[in-house]
């Protein structure tokens, strides 16, 4: 049965948890409690999974930017494998695997640094020269110098995930209450009609959204996406190109990258880039261009397919590009509220680790991997970006 809850202003619920935000985070974060037998709570203002999560890209990837971030993507990437013969087909979860691509000598150095980070962690990877890659995808510029492939990356569709992780916590009887949470401390949910939904902890996975706690360390950095009509056949892997890294990391400037999805419609999906400072959720046709030219660069042929849809959405990024993942201490001194935040452009990868570490951590359980390198704690000594 479905469950989703109304209540009028003078009500008040109680719950043994409840979660603010039901983007693909705050969705298998209620699955995770609701899957213990916890009586779960999930406030959502918008549409589920309709933020951040339909705006990303869907790529399950393990990244090296940091031993932490190996370790969280590369445990939720197996979460991700674990579940896959149980998604619907409407997740759309291919495992197809990602190729880095290697532009000149330098980045095939980068390339077999990678191959040394991953072999260490136990990630599968192999070297791909020149005739490797073009064999691997002829559509990429003949004179790429080669490659990394990573197997067992895949890629999903965000939105049906989320919706899937949503329908089997309410299954388990999690309510879902369609409403802006106006306030969430003390144990108290208030809602825009003003019922509080009561609960012992509080999980903020709001996105971008910082108003509940002003003081959360994230900044909207905005991206864009560009899907192309049906081409079958065109593309096999997910490609990105070395170069990402360097743009990705840049903290002030605006970067764009090649990267590029085969979906499993025939269609592909083209990014990327990043913004700071652009509140706009329009498209940006400099940008655009940009990150449009930077793909044909890669792959010459696309200058010839069309493009059916351009979007932007906004990643939640924090100041060291680690997600929030544990009680709000250091930032709140409110015992009820924890953390699932500061996702940038991991979110969808990062999705089921985060999940399942706060539910280790809140239930004090043995928690499968470290996780003290994401506990929000960290940032209390660090500056307080401010917003507006
Ligand atoms: C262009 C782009 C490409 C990306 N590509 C990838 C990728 O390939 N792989 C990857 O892993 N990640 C990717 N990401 C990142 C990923 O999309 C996000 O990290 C992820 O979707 C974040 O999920 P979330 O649940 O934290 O946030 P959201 O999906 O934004 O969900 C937050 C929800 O909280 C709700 N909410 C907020 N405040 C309140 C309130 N007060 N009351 C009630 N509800 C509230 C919102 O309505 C929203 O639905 C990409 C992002 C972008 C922008």
């Amino acid at each position: 049965m479905i469950r989703s809850g109304r209540v009028s202003g003078s009500e008040m619920k109680s719950f043994d948890i409840v979660v603010v935000g039901a983007g693909i985070v705050g969705c298998a974060v209620a699955r995770e409690f609701a899957r213990t037998g916890m009586h779960v709570g999930i406030v959502e203002g918008g549409v589920p999974g309709g933020g951040a999560t339909a705006a990303g890209m869907g790529h399950v990837v393990v990244m090296d930017d940091s031993p932490a971030q190996l370790a969280l993507t590369q445990y939720s990437r197996l979460l991700w494998r674990n579940e896959a013969n149980r998604l619907p087909l409407a997740v759309e979860y291919e495992s197809c695997g990602t190729i880095w691509v290697a532009a000149d000598d330098e980045e095939m150095e980068e390339v077999r640094a990678k191959q040394d980070i991953y072999a260490r962690a136990g990630v599968e990877s192999a070297v791909l020269n020149a005739a490797e890659l073009a064999k691997a995808e002829p559509n990429l510029r003949k004179e790429l110098v080669g490659g990394l492939l990573v197997p067992q990356d895949g890629v999903i569709y965000p939105p049906a995930a989320a919706g899937f992780f949503l329908s089997e916590a309410q299954r388990l009887g999690a309510m879902l209450y369609h409403s802006r949470a106006v306030k969430a401390s003390n144990g108290e949910v208030k809602l825009e009609n003003g019922a509080r939904l009561l609960a012992e902890h509080i999980v903020l996975a709001v996105g971008t959204e910082c108003n509940l706690l002003p003081v959360l360390p994230v900044q909207r950095r905005k991206g864009h996406l560009a899907i192309t009509d049906r081409y079958s056949g065109f593309l096999r892997h997910q490609l990105v190109e070395l170069g990402y890294l360097k743009s990705a990391h840049k903290l002030i400037s605006d970067s764009v990258a090649f990267n590029i999805q085969p979906r499993q419609t025939g269609q592909l999906l083209i990014g990327s880039s990043r913004q700071y400072g652009d509140e706009d959720p329009g498209v940006d046709s400099a940008i655009l261009r940009q990150m449009l030219d930077r793909a044909v660069n890669y792959m010459p042929a696309l200058a010839r397919i069309s493009i059916l849809r351009v979007w932007t959405g906004f990643r939640a990024a924090t100041p060291d590009k680690l997600p929030l993942i544990g009680p709000a201490t250091g930032l709140s001194d409110d015992a009820s509220l924890w953390l699932a935040a500061g996702f940038e452009g991991l979110g969808i990868t990062n999705a089921l680790g985060a999940a399942r570490l706060l539910m280790d951590g809140l239930l004090n359980r043995v928690q499968e991997i470290d996780a003290a390198p994401y506990l929000p704690a960290r940032m209390a000594n660090r500056v307080v970006i401010a917003h507006a």
